[in-house]
């Protein structure tokens, strides 16, 4: 990661940031709407439950209603101790008025079915029946019951269910108040069913949705599995007193969001404290919220790539102007004539570190300088050092040192390549005379006389020097014999024409040479040196004032040339 580009960098790490924050708000969104709507889920449970509470309490309290209303009707109150017939049309005139009655009559209080809708039962004893026992002392319902005596005249029930019933009963009473006997009805439970339907409508098909009636003691009364208990004891106490709410049931394969409602009565109807339950599966809250989860994941992951477009574009315009001072600061090593980056425009921090980049180089562009200036100046002092050092003071010619340095590698050249090379070496005659009778300057005034002249004498390939004292050499280059002599000649000869003004005398002098020409036989410069010494000492002693060539056997007196 560390070798990755800046851009590159930057992208994935927007991108990563981007992604984290996406699926952290998708996650937290998803856990906002699930609880939501799982509350929502509930409160609607709880609704259901509460209407079709109020429904069954409404319609029985109708019932109860109309059970009183029969009994206490004054016009009817003749007809009760009058012909079976009429008290049975009035019976079978109310059963049509409601269709849900599977069963109206009327007993004497012994408990003799005196009439009844369709006769049935008429003649029979329903004394044992509760909603005999319960209408002798006042109005009464019953609860949810299997029909004991009518399912047998009522034929086989239309899905082969026992029938069932609600009984409701009121006492029916002379002008002293006495009871004279008992109207009942049967209303078939089927009534229940078609109140549950309306209610559930279309949703048990398409959220799973369940509606239950339990009696107040918890049994399933309409539902699945009618008989059993499904909650446990302790729940419906709970419910009971409660009278509505929900609650998350987990005791099933899956949860389920239940609401539920206790049936407690309408005005002076009791109730049977029926408990009314709707339930969904809490998979409906998932269902409900993986849209919402999904359509934020979408809209995230644009969000995600806007921001990941908008970090190439800051990271290109960061690197851009950092690449320029890398490419700049590259060219500085390579190519010596560039000396300077440019100056870049970008954020402040790129400015600035052009603005740093530039000043620093300017510094070592000034320290380069000084260097360069510095290493010139000594180059030039080691130049003049080394003049001075091969350099005669007096006669501006060069001194034996110098000499050397030349003469040794003449010396190499003629070994090497056969170049021919000669030395002559010079040394004035009586040269004490002259110190002794005009004085030392005198003496250094003939010697820089003499040096000029000699140096211009000589080609300027051949190399002239003072040798020390009063003596000069002089190392001569492609050379033979008789070249050899016309050079000391020539030299001897300027010497001898020399007029040299001293104060206000003219001082003339002589030389005597001595010569010799590089041989095979000569180990280095020295040996030729040597001879050329030689020759001068044979000079000086045949007389001075002439030229001796070792191994020549001639002796040039000033007088033969
Ligand atoms: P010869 O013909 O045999 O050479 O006789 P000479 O007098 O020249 O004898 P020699 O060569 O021995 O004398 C050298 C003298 O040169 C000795 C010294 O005083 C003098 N001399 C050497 N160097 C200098 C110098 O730099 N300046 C001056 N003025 N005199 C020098
Ligand atoms: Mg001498
Ligand atoms: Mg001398």
């Amino acid at each position: 990661m560390r070798h990755w580009s800046l851009r590159q960098q930057v992208t994935l790490l927007v991108g990563v940031l981007c992604l984290a924050l996406v699926c952290i708000l998708a996650a937290g969104a998803a856990y906002i709407a699930q609880s939501r709507v799982r509350q929502i889920v509930m409160e609607n449970e709880t609704q259901d439950a509460v209407l079709t509470a109020s429904l069954l309490d409404r319609g029985m309290f109708e019932r109860f209603r109309e059970a009183r209303n029969l009994a206490a009707m004054p016009p009817l109150k003749d007809i009760w101790a009058g012909d079976p017939a009429v008290i049975r049309q009035v019976l079978e005139q109310l059963r049509t008025s409601y269709p849900d009655y599977a069963w109206i009559g009327y007993a004497t209080p012994d408990g003799t079915v005196r009439a009844a809708t369709k006769g049935m039962l008429e003649g029979q004893s329903v004394r044992e029946r509760p909603w005999f026992q319960d209408g002798l002392k006042g109005p009464a319902v019953g609860d949810v019951h299997e029909a004991k005596l009518l399912a047998t005249l009522l034929g086989p029930a239309p899905n082969n269910e026992p029938f069932r019933f609600v009984d409701v009963a009121a006492p029916v009473r002379d002008e002293t108040g006495r009871v004279i006997g008992v109207v009942g009805a049967h209303l078939s439970w089927t009534w229940a069913e078609e109140r549950r339907r309306a209610v559930l409508g279309s949703q048990s098909l398409s959220g799973g949705k369940s509606l239950w009636i339990l009696s107040g003691d918890g049994t399933m009364l309409l539902g699945p599995d009618i008989g059993s208990k499904p909650f446990p004891e302790e729940r419906v106490r709970a419910m009971r007193q409660a009278t509505a709410g929900a609650f998350e049931d987990p005791s099933g394969t899956e949860p389920m969001l239940t609401g539920f409602a206790v049936a407690g009565g309408y005005r002076d109807y009791p109730g049977l404290n029926w408990i009314v339950i709707a339930r969904q599966p809490d998979s409906v809250a998932f269902a409900a919220t993986k849209g919402i989860v999904w359509t934020i994941m979408g809209l995230g992951l644009v969000i995600a790539l806007i921001g990941l477009i908008c970090a190439r574009f800051i990271a290109r315009g960061v690197a851009r102007p950092l690449q320029t001072i890398i490419e700049a600061a590259d060219k500085i090593g390579r190519d010596p004539t560039i000396s300077q980056v440019p100056r870049v425009s970008g954020s402040a921090e790129i400015v600035r570190l052009s603005a740093a980049l530039r000043s620093l180089l300017r510094r070592a562009g000034a320290a380069e300088q000084q260097v360069i200036e510095a290493s010139s100046q000594h180059e030039k002092d080691k130049m003049a050092l080394r003049q001075l050092a091969e350099t005669d003071p007096l006669s501006g010619l060069l001194n034996r040192r110098g000499f050397a340095l030349l003469a040794d590698e003449a010396f190499g050249l003629h070994r090497r390549h056969g170049h021919s090379l000669a030395v002559l070496l010079l040394d004035i005659d009586f040269f004490k005379a002259v110190n002794d009778t005009y004085g030392h300057a005198a003496g250094d005034v003939v010697i820089q006389a003499i040096g000029t002249a000699l140096n211009g004498t000589l080609r300027a390939t051949d190399k002239i020097a003072r040798f020390g004292g009063e003596e000069f050499i002089v190392l001569i280059h492609e050379v033979d014999e008789t070249g050899i002599i016309t050079v000391a000649q020539n030299l001897r000869r300027a010497v001898e024409a020399l007029a040299i003004a001293y104060q206000d005398r003219t001082l003339s002098v002589t030389v005597s040479v001595g010569g010799a020409l590089a041989g095979p036989d000569d180990r280095d410069i020295q040996d030729v040196i040597e001879r050329a010494d030689d020759a001068l000492y044979k000079a000086k002693a045949a007389g001075r004032n002439r030229v001796t060539i070792d191994g020549l056997q001639i002796q040039l007196a000033s007088a033969v040339a």
